[in-house]
């Protein structure tokens, strides 16, 4: 059984009492609903990342990330943040590639290929995006974008450590957009890298990890779109900063 995940990205979001408020709220919402079958991961700013992965990690079930991390171990690099401190702050996941990072800071497949090395030999589980700009998939060329995504920073790992990996589908046109992909379009794409990681890595590899679906995903969309038989779960921009519109996505994933 592949693990069910719903990741929160609250991106550049929440002051510290914001987010401690949204935590409780969040927590108070899923009360009266069982939701052991879920991994709920909350990526709050670097800033609040230390006091909030204390409050979050102690509710069952929760984990932290952190939304970036930088490609080098350590040195002097202003502002930026390391591997080993994100880890040092309780948080066990980082998320890799979302397309704001590669959109607006330039970052590209080499160097997220050294944000995974780094993030994974500090015991940090990369959630990793891939996904098509609006251009690639009008051009039909979607499968070949996101395949060379996987290619160039991905299947340089060894099985081993792929498969510690959480892998992000989110079509870049659909994120912050209110566009979302159709459940086809998702399934479609979902089935297709699970396909490419079966070439790659072989089949125990590619039937055991979780592949979430992003963009536009919110409590209307979500339950369609996990019921597809290859959709894991999602990770979440817009709608995991409203308590019940988060924890209804989170109430979507079936058991
Ligand atoms: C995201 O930031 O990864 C995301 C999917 O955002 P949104 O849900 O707002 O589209």
């Amino acid at each position: 059984m592949r693990k069910k995940i719903v990741v929160g990205n609250w991106k550049m979001n929440m002051t510290f009492n914001e987010g401690k408020q949204l935590v409780d709220d969040i927590t108070n919402e899923l009360a009266s609903h069982s939701s052991d079958h879920v991994l709920k991961i909350i990526a709050p700013p670097f800033i609040h990342l230390a006091a909030l992965s204390e409050k979050i990690k102690s509710l069952k079930g929760f984990e932290v990330a952190a939304q970036n991390c930088h490609h080098l171990s350590n040195g002097a690099y202003t502002g930026e943040v390391s591997a080993a401190m994100i880890a040092s702050t309780g948080a066990n996941y980082v998320i890799i590639g979302h397309s704001e990072r590669r959109l607006y800071f330039g970052e590209n497949n080499n160097l997220l290929a050294q944000k995974v090395n780094i993030a994974l030999a500090n015991k940090l589980t990369p959630i990793f995006c891939i996904g098509e700009n609006l251009v690639e998939r009008n051009a039909n060329q979607h499968l070949e974008a996101v395949l060379k995504q996987l290619k160039e920073a991905l299947f340089h790992l060894s099985p081993a450590d792929f498969s510690r990996l959480i892998i992000a589908y989110e079509p870049v046109w659909a994120i912050g957009t209110g566009v979302t992909a159709t459940v086809h379009q998702a399934q479609g794409m979902h089935n297709y890298i699970r396909s490419e990681i079966n070439k790659k890595y072989g089949k125990e590899v590619s039937t055991t990890i979780s592949i979430l679906y992003g963009g536009s995903c919110n409590a209307k969309n979500a339950k369609e779109l996990f019921a597809c038989i290859d959709v894991d779960g999602g990770l979440i921009g817009g709608a995991s900063l409203i308590a019940n519109d988060f924890a209804a996505v989170i109430n979507s994933v079936v058991k």
